[in-house]
């Protein structure tokens, strides 16, 4: 009798510690409590598993300290999004960062070394500002957005954001990072503006770099009124508007960027050593020829 006690205690017992490994296994979640933070132009979401208040107050410190900065960027009439829902979702595993339909930046959190949750936060809080402009332009539809909206959200990431050590850059210097991508060949520009689908996120350290590197040529030879009627003055950005606004080919535009960009990498001191380092850091990609 006593005997068969003690096999009920162990059977329930070993129910519970199944039950909790179970628990262990899937992160908690069954536990997690959501958390909110909001300031005045954010609403920070997140659950006691993928983040903590001291974090999300980190956080929401540096979305206003940003979204400041942008302010700079855009004419004082630009319509920016008022308020901006940020969804913290736990440590990367396969999923990147992005905006989803509703204009929510969904983030993930990387190593401390690239800052974290707020490694490629810089890049999507730029998507982000002007998602409701974009919608309301029917620019979300466009064909040809995805070039220039990559290419300008990394662009002005790297403007108001310049310490940043996360994807693409990781803290080295642009004119050196894409110099030495334009040196190694690979796929063009053009290319990239013609086959964004297939090769935006297979070719990823060429692509974003090289064309973050692209709009700070637009922007500074052409100006930023320029730079802005691209992204946001209301016509699909084809090859052939974005021509009419620049006043020169594309091939012109790309022809004079690369020479900006290897005239910039040839003056940096110590360059070939730090495109070395830059490789060494992304030893696992294999860039697209
Ligand atoms: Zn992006």
């Amino acid at each position: 009798m006593m005997k068969f006690n003690c096999y009920i205690v162990i059977r329930v017992l070993g129910g519970i510690s199944a039950l909790m490994i179970l628990f262990v296994m899937s992160g908690c979640s069954f536990f997690a409590k959501p958390l909110e933070l909001s300031s005045e132009h954010f609403l920070f979401t997140a659950t006691t598993q993928t983040s903590s208040m001291e974090e999300m107050q980190e956080g929401i410190k540096r979305a206003e300290e940003l979204y400041i900065a942008l302010t700079k960027i855009f004419p004082t009439d630009f319509q920016l999004d008022s308020i901006i829902v940020v969804k913290l979702n736990g440590n990367y595993e396969s999923q990147g960062p992005y905006v989803d339909g509703d204009g929510t930046i969904e983030l993930w959190r990387y190593s401390a070394a690239e800052g974290g949750y707020w490694s490629l936060f810089t890049h999507e809080l730029v998507h982000a500002i002007a998602f409701d402009t974009s919608a309301k332009l029917g620019a979300l539809e466009w064909a040809s957005l995805g070039f220039y909206n990559e290419a300008w959200a990394e662009y002005v990431a790297q403007l108001i954001d310049p310490e940043k050590t996360g994807f693409p850059f990781y803290g080295f210097n642009e004119n050196v990072v894409a110099g030495h991508w334009v040196s190694q060949g690979g796929p063009t520009l053009a290319l990239l503006r013609t086959s964004h689908e297939e090769l935006n996120l297979s070719c990823a350290h060429q692509s974003y770099t090289m064309r973050a590197s692209w709009f700070r040529f637009v922007d500074e030879t052409y100006g930023r009124h320029a730079a802005l009627d691209i992204m946001y003055g209301g016509r699909e950005m084809t090859s052939e508007v974005v021509e009419e606004i620049l006043g020169d080919s594309l091939l012109i535009v790309d022809d004079a960027w690369q020479t900006w960009v290897l005239e910039r990498y040839a003056l940096y001191p110590g360059a070939d050593a730090e495109a070395a380092s830059y490789r060494g850091n992304i030893s696992y990609y294999q860039p697209c020829q």
